[in-house]
């Protein structure tokens, strides 16, 4: 089953980076460093980049925040990082917006909380002023609604209305149905107060997986803005990468989304880059975009006895994506590149077979010998000492061969045994 053609979104320009339309889906990532303290802000924000982040949000809560931001753009611009930088504003982005306007030249989007702002009260000043600074310095903006802050008002007024009805709904679709209501509110209050409809991202964002694909269809439907699409609060390890992909990967199939994150939660000095690569994974995984070759890998069994078929699996999967940033200025394509590390020859040969470039290990009482298949051919078997950069060494090759600019040369494919 394929995915289905993406639903068509309005195109909004997020400092040089176009989300929606038939633009493709956009990996994004949050820092969670002070953003207060500028030299830790910029190395996190150039590690994501460096992974592949796309866009990348930073709090602006504070004073202090809201005065680094435009050294933090100023920096990571010296250095030739020029990933749009996002600010996420709660409760006080009014205020922070206007005082530090450097701070909001220098931002490439505003990520605004309805449930955390004043709309659809009997004033609306301070999103109204959010939506004037944006306006003023012809920025875009994400309203990001979470369930966490959901406009307590506005699901009060819902309850009670479906209250009142001859067949009331249950608590939980009242919820999501007022998750989107104030989405789609919001957004009409934004158009009122001038900002344009190609400048508004919407996202609604929940914590459990069946209700984010409930509110996400229901999103889609309601609405031809560009969405964010993420699990809010993932949470920790596998719990977190399992949740966002099982949450994520239906509604992505559905070709709704326009960009993506990962809300993971590190472990205390852990990688915050994790939540770059499960976005990539996902996105891949569903055949959707490429980032990096991706290893083909058996789980192993009782025929492996040895380390070593891990071992080897993982060396490669390290060698490619770290290969990346340097291979795809000059080897355009490579990331669809397939490789195979299989454990012994049950399912080794034809695996690789089926991979650009595959290697069949052997497994407990095969003969100690490693056949590589290149493009579904036998081309050399290797033994001995020095399996894995032999192997390197013949990916290098092949990349070389296959995905240069303008290359036309094929490798040979006659079959060889190296001693
Ligand atoms: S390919 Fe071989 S080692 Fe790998 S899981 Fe299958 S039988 Fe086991």
């Amino acid at each position: 089953m394929a995915v289905k053609a993406r639903r068509k979104a309005v195109v909004v320009d997020v400092g040089g980076v176009k989300v929606g339309g038939d633009h493709p889906i956009v990996v994004q990532s949050m820092t969670n460093t002070d953003t207060a303290d500028t030299v830790a802000t910029v190395n996190q924000v150039m590690a994501l980049a460096r992974a592949g982040s796309e866009l990348v949000r930073v709090t602006v809560n504070t004073e202090d925040a809201a005065a680094a931001v435009a050294p933090i753009v100023d920096t990571l611009d010296k250095f030739g990082v020029r990933v749009p930088i996002i600010g996420d504003f709660h409760y006080n982005g009014h205020i922070l917006l206007k005082k530090y306007p450097e701070c909001a030249r220098a931002l490439a989007k505003y990520r605004i909380n309805p449930g955390n702002s004043d709309i659809g009260r009997k004033t609306d000043e301070n999103f109204r002023t959010m939506i004037e600074v944006a306006l003023a310095n012809r920025k875009p903006v994400r309203i990001g609604v979470n369930w966490g802050s959901l406009d307590q008002q506005l699901l009060t007024r819902m309850m009670d209305e479906n209250s009142r009805r001859a067949e009331p709904k249950a608590a939980r679709e009242v919820t999501m149905d007022a998750m989107v209501v104030s989405a789609v509110e919001s957004a009409k209050a934004a158009e009122r107060y001038g900002l344009g409809h190609d400048r508004i991202i919407l996202s609604a964002k929940v914590s459990g997986v069946q209700d984010l694909i409930d509110v996400y269809r229901a999103l889609a439907e309601a609405c031809d803005y560009p969405l964010h699409l993420g699990l809010t609060e993932a949470g920790m390890g596998s719990k977190g990468i399992v949740a966002t992909t099982a949450a994520l990967a239906p509604v992505l199939q559905d070709g709704i989304g326009d960009t993506i994150r990962a809300s993971l939660t590190p472990l205390p000095n852990g990688d915050r880059t994790e939540e770059v690569v499960v976005s990539q994974q996902i996105l891949q995984s569903l055949g959707i975009r490429s980032f990096t070759p991706q290893v083909t890998a058996c789980p192993g069994c009782g025929r492996t006895t040895s380390t070593f078929f891990q071992e080897m699996a993982d060396q490669i999967q390290t060698y490619l994506r770290e290969q990346m940033p340097k291979w795809k200025e000059g080897h355009p394509g490579v990331e669809t590149m397939k490789v195979a590390v299989m454990g012994c020859v049950v399912n080794g040969p034809g695996e690789s077979k089926h991979s650009n470039i595959g290697i069949s290990l052997p497994g407990t009482f095969e003969e100690p010998v490693a056949p590589v298949y290149v493009d579904g051919r036998l081309t050399v078997t290797l033994r001995g000492e020095g399996i894995v950069p032999r192997f390197i060494d013949i990916l290098n090759d092949y990349v070389d061969s296959h995905y240069a600019q303008g290359a036309d040369f094929a490798p040979d494919a006659a079959a060889a045994v190296l001693l």
